[in-house]
């Protein structure tokens, strides 16, 4: 059977990643990718941070087979189940009693649009309100509430039908050196700004999306006191940048934030599976009984693997100093990396384990990419145009295959840069 030719004739024209990464793959282990011809591909996208603790982690694999192969419940809709309830008490127990967060949990939906989709829809319950304020660059989801607030225009163009009762502002950084929150907060204080009384701010810590473009603790925490002092919800999209991505669970609590709702999904199962919480300050948590339905909320068996994700990575601190410092190992080399490359006039940024690069020229990154490719290391990019480097390894990965994966980069970084003819006085090595 020719694999990539059957999923070419039968597969919708909507496939995208299987375009940039033109290969059938087969199993994977660790940091590693494999496709049917058993050849290693250096996993430096990890899902889009959905394989933080790696591939097919055996510790995690044994507690889903031993509770599939116990016949445990696997669905329930929202029946009491052991593991629900096992699940929601690590959840309290490791993540939130330790770090002072006191949130109710709701299974919105498998995925992490849907748990955008309930905090919109909560926020405009709880206040009576209907606008939401987002931010340029933002990436929510594809459903019509998380496209509402996104800011690509690709992606807004497919929802077919106005984006209503949004509104958006600038980002940290959107606009050089320009105050936006002082700006934010002006619109807000004039009854005649036209922005009125929104019901919820919603904001990404590091828009992942967009750019990787990091929001200052400073910004974050002064946009949350404009919310508390204008009576609007908060709202953190911790989709991405959570699950210790960033070298915290949660990407704010380095900041001391304390969000009125949390959506938090991608690498939560720990395995891979789709699963996603909406995180209620027991104030809001005003929904009446099924009023946000669904039929795979709180899936059983990535909830045993969740739970046991907690008790392997999050019982301590260890895991997350481990992040913290991989990630300043990858930026240190990105760093060096640009220095000896001073013509790809790149820019470095990131937290933890989420490291980018912008490049000046528009096409670098993308190219960087299909280079890596060749070199069977996964990569992506983020930003409008494509034009960051995003580097998304899972957080596991050892200081081995993390050196592997950026000599990859800088290769492919030369590669890209003589095909595009992108020339200039190169620094010498060290
Ligand atoms: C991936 C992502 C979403 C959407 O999650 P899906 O599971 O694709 O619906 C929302 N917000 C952020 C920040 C994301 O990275």
């Amino acid at each position: 059977m020719n694999y990539m030719a059957t999923i070419e004739q039968h597969e919708s024209e909507v496939r995208s990643y299987v375009r940039g990464f033109p290969t059938v793959f087969d199993t994977a282990r660790g940091s590693y990718m494999y496709n049917t011809d058993g050849e290693a591909y250096l996993d430096f996208f990890a899902g889009a941070s959905v394989m933080n603790y790696g591939h097919n982690n055996s510790e995690l694999k044994q507690a889903l087979l031993d509770y599939i192969g116990s016949d445990r419940i696997t669905h329930s809709m929202d029946m009491a189940s052991v593991m629900r309830a096992e699940f929601l008490q690590a959840f309290r127990d490791i993540i939130l009693a330790p770090r002072g967060l006191d949130y109710r949990v709701q299974f919105p939906g498998p995925t992490g649009t849907n748990a955008v989709e309930s905090a919109l829809k909560l926020a405009r319950k709880a206040t009576g309100r209907t606008d939401i304020v987002a931010f340029t660059n933002a990436f929510h989801g594809m459903t019509l509430g998380a496209l509402s607030v996104t800011g690509n225009q690709f992606k807004r163009d497919g929802a077919g039908v106005p984006l209503n009762d949004t509104h958006t502002l600038p980002f940290d950084g959107y606009i050089g050196g320009v105050d936006t929150l002082s700006y934010f907060e002006t619109l807000l204080n004039d009854g005649a700004s036209g922005i009125g009384h929104p019901a919820a701010v919603i904001v990404e810590t590091i828009q992942a999306e967009g750019g990787v473009n990091v929001a200052g603790g400073e910004w974050l925490k002064r946009l949350q006191a404009i919310c508390q002092r204008h009576d609007i919800l908060f709202i953190v999209d911790d989709i991405q940048t959570g699950n210790g991505r960033t070298g915290y669970f949660f990407s704010f609590e380095e900041f001391g934030l304390n969000p009125d709702i949390v959506a938090v999904s991608k690498s939560l199962s720990g395995y891979g599976f789709p699963l996603a919480l909406t995180l209620i300050k027991p104030e809001y948590d005003l929904w009446t009984p099924g009023e946000h339905n669904g039929t795979f909320r709180g899936f059983n068996p990535a909830l045993a693997t969740a739970k046991r994700t907690l008790e392997l990575f999050w019982s301590d601190d260890r895991f997350a100093r481990e992040v913290r410092a991989k990630g300043e190992h990858v930026r240190e080399a990105l760093e060096a990396m640009l220095t000896r490359h001073p013509q790809a006039r790149g820019c470095p940024r990131g937290r933890g384990l989420m490291q980018a690069v912008e490049f000046a020229n528009r096409d670098l990154a993308d190219k960087i990419t299909e280079k890596a490719f060749q070199r069977q290391l996964i990569i992506e990019t983020a930003g409008a145009d494509d034009e960051t480097l995003k580097l998304l390894p899972p957080l596991t990965t050892d200081y081995a295959d993390l050196d592997k994966g950026l000599s990859i980069i800088e290769e492919s970084l030369v590669a890209a840069m003589d095909e595009l003819g992108i020339r200039g006085p190169s620094a010498a090595v060290n």
